[in-house]
């Protein structure tokens, strides 16, 4: 059994605000001491790792991640490209996330079914460098829903999973359960960035949806959807979805909603990409005349007013942007704690908190990923300078003097060498 002994470090544990010099053991795959202002005895001689007075922190968890969303310049690419071609550059982003810091992800859908289950098997079964994964399906969706790229004169390819009616739903849930995915989605709003449904309507029903819900659930399976209507976010809270994104144009009586059952729902606004098209499109050909016309510049109005309020009422929210897009390229998933902070109006430790301690909970280990306590799984972090002072930092994997993921040396301090 491999054990470190990290002396010399600035504890930022995601329970407390402010880090503390102090000490951290780590046997196995878990943590097994920590020491404020003090020392631990090295009885079972743990290899020492002199931390150099650097940032000590828990890895960080990406909370609506698309390891299939390989940069497609238009929606429906990511249907037409080939199954080879899809999963070579799946296991690269695998990759490339772990070594930006993310030593967790929770996905908020595969754009084909089996490609987020094998590569979280690859990653288990050790052959992988990438984060702890849970995997999910594709997003099902109704016809003429998000993620309905089909044309009635031939045939395209989208991301979505259709299904009409209770019995497809529950077939589509099943199909999802039986491929071996940890996470279903369901697309319940439409959205911006597809012409046939708005975000700020519905397209599945209230029907659909529960049992959708219910027979995820019934195979032990978590759901997460695709919500920004207010009267989106009001049918994932009546059908007992786990976790709901964006919710931008949540009203006051879903925020009700939300908050009433804040101690089951996860939120997370996946900002990154509203963000990205609306300030730095013009780099993808997304000028400021296309941005107005699809509303996204209103839309981040009503993000920002959206979560303030979460916040407010203490709802629990994760990080991550939808990136994997163009416009939102794969590795940049860190900028959105920084967006926490100047658009959300969270304070540092907060939105720190939500890319760690909130994301062990999205992840399935609350209080015991995401967090650096006696006990808790071995993730953790040494960065070079404070993220509580500057989260840039943590965007790219030049801060970042280690990595370590469950108890294993992804990048070692001691043989620093420079991953992209
Ligand atoms: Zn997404």
């Amino acid at each position: 059994m491999s054990a470190y002994l990290f002396r010399n470090v600035d504890v930022w544990d995601a329970i407390e605000d402010e880090p503390y010099p102090g000490e951290v053991l780590v046997e196995g795959n878990r943590i097994t001491a920590v020491a404020k202002n003090a020392h631990i005895d090295n009885q079972n001689g743990a290899e020492v790792i002199d931390g150099g007075g650097r940032f000590l922190m828990p890895g960080l968890v990406e909370g609506h991640c698309h390891l299939s969303f390989v940069n497609p310049a238009r929606n429906q690419d990511l249907g037409e490209i080939p199954p080879e071609e899809h999963l070579l550059r799946t296991m690269r982003n695998a990759t490339l996330l772990l070594n930006h810091g993310f030593t967790s992800a929770y996905s908020a859908a595969s754009a084909k079914l089996r490609i987020d289950v094998v590569v979280r098997q690859e990653i288990e079964d050790g052959y992988l460098a990438g984060p702890r994964y849970r995997a999910a399906g594709p997003e099902i969706t109704v016809t003429g829903g998000l993620g309905d790229e089909r044309k009635n004169h031939g045939s395209f390819e989208g991301f979505g999973m259709i299904a009409d009616g209770v019995t497809q739903i529950r077939q589509a849930v099943r199909l999802c359960a039986r491929e071996g995915v940890d996470n279903v989605k369901f697309n319940v709003s439409g959205d911006e960035f597809t012409s046939n449904i708005r975000a700020e309507l519905v397209s599945i029903s209230q029907e659909e949806l529960t049992i959708g819900v219910q027979t995820a659930h019934d195979f032990g399976k978590r759901v997460a959807t695709h919500a920004r209507a207010a009267e989106s976010v009001k049918r994932a809270v009546r059908a007992g979805a786990d976790c709901i994104y964006h919710c931008d144009f949540a009203d006051e009586e879903a925020l009700d909603m939300l908050e009433a059952a804040k101690d089951r729902i996860i939120i997370g606004p996946a900002f990154g990409l509203v963000h990205n098209s609306v300030f730095e499109g013009d780099v993808v050909g997304m000028t400021k005349e296309v941005v107005e016309r699809m509303g996204l510049p209103r839309k981040l109005e009503h993000t920002m007013a959206t979560y303030h309020e979460m916040r407010k009422r203490g709802m629990r929210v994760v990080v991550g942007g939808d990136y994997g897009f163009t416009v939102t390229p794969m590795g940049q998933n860190a900028r959105d704690i920084g967006h926490f902070v100047k658009f959300f109006g969270y304070s540092p430790a907060e939105a720190l908190k939500c890319a760690t301690e909130v994301g062990g909970d999205i992840m399935g280990h609350k209080g015991e990923l995401g967090i650096i306590r006696e006990g808790a799984l071995a993730d953790i972090l040494l960065v070079d300078g404070n993220p509580l002072d500057d989260q840039s930092i943590l965007v790219g994997p030049k801060h970042f003097a280690m990595i370590m993921k469950d108890g294993a040396m992804h990048r070692d301090p001691r043989q620093r060498t420079t991953l992209h």
